[in-house]
Parts: C-alpha cells; sequence; structure tokens
C-alpha cells in the first residue's frame, strides 16, 4: 500500500514540475518561426545566389556587359549578353544567367563588379526536384522584382 501512495506522489510530484516549466515558457516571448508559413530575416553579411541590382529610379539593372564577373568566375557559373542600342553609351543586357549547381558563393563576382550590379540575395530557403531549377535567369528575376 505504501508502495502505491509513493507512486502517486511521484507522478503528481513529476506533473507538476512538468506543468510547471510548461507555463513558465508559455509566458516568455515566442522564439520559434511558423515555417513554412513564416521566414527568418536573414543577418546583412548572408550570402544567397547573386542577383541583379537595379537602378532606384528605374529598376533597369545597373549592369553595363562589362564581362567581368563572367570572366573572374572561377566556375563558370555566369553567362550574359548585351548589346548597343542607337545613341547609347554603354550595352544593355539581354541576359543573365546564374548556374547555381557550380556556385560556391566565393563572391568573386561580386568583388569584381564596379558598378554595384550584382549583390548576394538573401534566398536560403530554395529547393526543386532537378537541378535545372537551379539555373536563374537573373534578368528575369529583376524585371519580376520591380
Ligand atoms: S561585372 Fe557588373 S557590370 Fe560587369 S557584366 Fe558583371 S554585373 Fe555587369
Ligand atoms: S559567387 Fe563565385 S562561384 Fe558563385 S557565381 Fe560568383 S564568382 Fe562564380
Amino acid at each position: 500500500m505504501s508502495g502505491y501512495f509513493k507512486d502517486l506522489f511521484g507522478g503528481t510530484k513529476s506533473l507538476a514540475v512538468g506543468l510547471g516549466i510548461t507555463f513558465r515558457y508559455m509566458c516568455k516571448p515566442v522564439v520559434t518561426l511558423q515555417y513554412p508559413h513564416e521566414s527568418l530575416k536573414m543577418t546583412p553579411r548572408y550570402r544567397g545566389h547573386i542577383e541583379l541590382v537595379g537602378d532606384e529610379e528605374t529598376g533597369l539593372p545597373k549592369c553595363v556587359v562589362c564581362g567581368m564577373c563572367q570572366k573572374t568566375c572561377p566556375s563558370n557559373c555566369i553567362t550574359l549578353a548585351g548589346e548597343k542600342t542607337e545613341g547609347a553609351k554603354t550595352k544593355s543586357l539581354t541576359m543573365y544567367t546564374l548556374d547555381f549547381t557550380k556556385c560556391s558563393l566565393c563572391g568573386q563576382c561580386v568583388e569584381s563588379c564596379k558598378f554595384g550590379a550584382i549583390d548576394f540575395s538573401k534566398d536560403y530557403n530554395l529547393a526543386g526536384p532537378r537541378k535545372e531549377a537551379f539555373i536563374f535567369d537573373l534578368l528575369k528575376r529583376l524585371e519580376e522584382k520591380s
């Protein structure tokens, strides 16, 4: 009989301790997010895949098609093209593709761009069933953003 009351006391005590912890954490600020409905805001120095930067006024790419990022990329991830229209001082970008499957996020392309035309994105939760899903048309992405 004493064993019965001992177990009962032990169980009640354990339940009270557990409930105490639960109530204590219920009153604390929430630190988890309801992923994927909510996403974390990444830190300023986070490196996602590169993306084109648009002009603040026009939204058009700042890229002048100098080709430095393409030349400097050690993994040949970047393919770009441009054309010069009549009267324009610089070329206009017509294609900018990033093969993110080969990118090591070394940052050499961003450092080599003297026009501030590319930067790291804050995308961190990419997923796809095929590797082709990670070949990005960065010009199209910029157009969709602006
Ligand atoms: S280095 Fe900059 S300006 Fe030159 S092609 Fe690359 S993104 Fe464009
Ligand atoms: S971060 Fe490095 S590997 Fe990736 S595209 Fe730029 S230069 Fe190439």
